[in-house]
């Protein structure tokens, strides 16, 4: 028998949380700490009376104290329980039909996935890994060789960067964890369309792979279309739509890093050709064509995340009404605006009521035919709804 963990006990009545197994314990709750953990380390999580509530990484720098592992006292946090985590989030992928030997998805969504801190994509034969928190921190040895084991990637490279990571006072790390570093251009299927994707420089772990089923879903309505892409990144939803027979798209972001990919990937695609790729801030370029009196028959919009805290949800909503009345305006008569929200703190019922406020002022009626969210292998477990963070609508506009 392992050696008694350090115990976190709880103030009287702050179990509650943890007995509906969400995985959060807030320093507020805690009434001591037996000893001094260090970053990182496993501790038992005791209600005030003693009885064992869950095992979980220790966090001393961060408001979030402790991230819970487990909530079975007979888990060892080992490397065979990491291996065991590991296997039933890739098998999940796999009964997706996620694991094509070229394809790309999200193979661990932390939380999740009953890896706090824990998110490992999957592109080809390299993974990207993202450690976020102490306890992810802490094994990182252990977590690179078991994704080894079970995976046999090429490479393994490391983006842990972010706030999550300096509020649990750990340092951004960026760079290879396992065998090669990866190609700067690494080519991959995600969903039908070739991506170029730069693990090592591009945003997030090099693509956002939480659109690559809804790129489908709106690629269904572009038809002929002219299509605007706003917030194009690399140009994911304008390529989907010029394979379904779209006539055109302009792609606009403010990264020319961004749109230098997004280049390479559209004539990768064959659809260059029919492409306009603009560097700009969307909001000035959508007003500009508003004014200058350019319509679109479809119109995405897939800004990054407005809202980061509570506290920002008001400032944030103004900007997803903003943005939304300069999509809506840009849209003929008939046509379709197709317009996401990633933002977590903003619901997909605020969000629905942001859009439709934008409708008002913009004097343009619109009817929702779709609603989209985030795809099976970014999951939300039940006790966790923190996870679900990515909501979408796609409108007809008359
Ligand atoms: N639609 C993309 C993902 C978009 S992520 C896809 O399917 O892959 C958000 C993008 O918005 C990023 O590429 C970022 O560079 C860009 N961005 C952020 N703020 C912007 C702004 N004000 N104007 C233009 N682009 C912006």
């Amino acid at each position: 028998m392992a050696a008694a963990l350090p115990k976190v006990w709880l103030r009287q009545g702050r179990e509650k949380s943890l007995r509906r197994r969400h995985p959060w314990i807030f320093s507020g709750a805690i009434e001591r700490v037996d000893g001094v953990p260090e970053r990182g380390a496993t501790v038992d999580v005791v209600a005030a009376s003693g009885e064992f509530l869950a095992r979980a990484a220790y966090s001393p720098a961060s408001q979030i104290r402790a991230r819970v592992w487990t909530f079975d006292p007979h888990d060892a946090v080992d490397a065979a329980f990491f291996r065991s985590r590991f296997a039933r989030a890739i098998e999940s992928r796999r009964k997706l039909g996620l694991l094509e030997p070229n394809g790309a998805c999200r193979l661990v969504f932390s939380e999740s996935d009953g890896l706090p801190g824990v998110i490992v994509d999957r592109y080809g034969g390299f993974l990207a890994c993202q450690l976020l928190s102490a306890g992810a921190e802490a094994w990182r040895a252990t977590l690179v060789e078991v994704l080894a084991e079970l995976c046999e990637p090429r490479g393994i490279f490391e983006r842990s960067e972010g706030s999550g990571r300096h509020k649990e006072g750990l340092d951004s790390r960026r760079g290879v964890l396992l065998g090669q570093e990866p190609p700067r251009e690494l080519e991959v299927d995600a969903g039908g369309v070739r991506v170029v994707v730069d693990l090592a420089n591009g945003q997030k772990t090099g693509a956002y792979l939480d659109q690559q089923s809804n790129r489908k879903r709106v690629a269904a309505h572009a038809h002929d279309a002219d299509v605007l892409d706003a917030f194009s990144y690399t140009g994911g939803f304008a390529i989907g739509c010029l394979r379904s027979a779209a006539r055109s798209a302009t792609l606009v972001d403010s990264s020319a890093e961004a749109v230098a990919l997004a280049q390479r990937e559209t004539a990768l695609n064959g659809v260059g050709d029919r492409c306009r790729f603009v560097v700009a801030n969307v909001f000035d370029e959508l007003r500009a064509m508003r004014d200058a009196g350019a319509r679109y028959d479809l119109v995405v919009l897939d800004p990054p995340k407005f809202v980061h805290s509570a506290d920002q949800v008001n400032a944030g909503s103004r900007g997803y009404k903003d943005i939304n009345m300069l999509g809506l305006a840009l849209v003929r008569p008939g046509g379709t605006l197709a317009t996401f929200s990633c933002s977590g703190h903003v619901d997909a019922a605020l969000f629905q009521k942001i859009v439709a406020g934008a409708a008002v002022d913009a004097r343009r009626s619109a009817q929702i035919l779709e609603r989209l969210a985030q795809p099976p292998d970014h999951p939300v477990a039940t006790e966790f709804p923190e996870a679900d963070y990515l909501k979408g609508l796609i409108l007809r506009v008359h």
